[in-house]
């Protein structure tokens, strides 16, 4: 056989078993996944640059035709192959929120919360820091337990149903505002007390008490009892209280 012959007759096989061949092909790649996935990344840590050049030149080659796919590629998708994403998704979010939740199962992390309906569950940035990290809710969605897991699960997330975590938000805006109010009221208290401000001693932004006297600094106290002795020893040394 020429080399033609032997690609037509293999060709002619592969459209012949076609059915069979993905079949073996499929059954292969999920019995070894873990194994192959494992190779694949290893190979793509390694030859980065490699493949990063060969891909901007196949991109080149095949423009039109990449360009032209990617319009339709959504609309070109079966309904199975579609129906298999989200089961893969599901997959995702199963495996990712039973990793952060309570003693690695799939359940609320809360105390005594025995919820365990995935459907129920949502993914929690254990501490609140900060704008960004409330910003970037994260809703458990598949997408962000599939980057936790690329990242080999990091710490600071648990599983919480979606009772818990409004709960959670409810007790961290109730302490917020308690803290708010607390702080108000110190304040008020201040501006309320004649002796304050009108007499040489301000309170300061940290609680402590500053006495200032014609222009002059004397000085910056923990307690307003002591700062009131140091203004009223200056008073009246300079004569100012008799
Ligand atoms: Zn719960």
């Amino acid at each position: 056989m020429t080399p033609e012959e032997t690609k037509a007759y293999r060709s002619a096989q592969y459209q012949k078993n076609r059915d069979k061949v993905l079949k073996t092909a499929n059954e292969y790649y999920a019995a070894n996944r873990e194994t192959i996935l494992a190779y694949k990344k290893a190979y793509a840590a390694e030859n980065r640059e490699e493949i990063a050049i060969k891909k901007a030149a196949r991109y080149q080659k095949n423009k039109d035709v990449v360009l032209a796919k990617s319009k339709t590629r959504y609309s070109d998708k079966s309904p199975e192959i579609l129906e298999q994403q989200a089961e893969w998704r599901l997959q995702a979010k199963k495996e990712g929120l039973a990793h952060y939740g309570k003693n690695g199962q799939l359940q609320c992390c809360w105390p005594e919360c025995d919820i365990t309906d995935l459907d129920m569950l949502t993914l929690d940035h254990i501490v609140n820091d900060g704008a960004e990290h409330r910003r970037k809710k994260f809703p458990g969605g598949a997408s962000a337990c599939t980057r936790l897991k690329n990242a080999g699960y990091p710490e600071g997330f648990q599983t919480l149903c979606a009772n818990h975590q409004l709960k959670k938000e409810t007790e961290r805006k109730r302490l917020e505002r308690k803290q708010r109010h607390a702080k108000d009221a110190i304040l008020i208290r201040a501006q309320r007390r004649p002796s304050l401000n009108s007499k040489h001693v301000h309170e300061t932004k940290y609680h402590t008490y500053q006495v200032r006297i014609q222009g002059d600094y004397y000085g910056t106290f923990k307690t307003l009892e002591k700062a009131m002795a140091v203004r009223n020893a200056v008073l009246t040394q300079k004569g100012m209280i008799q």
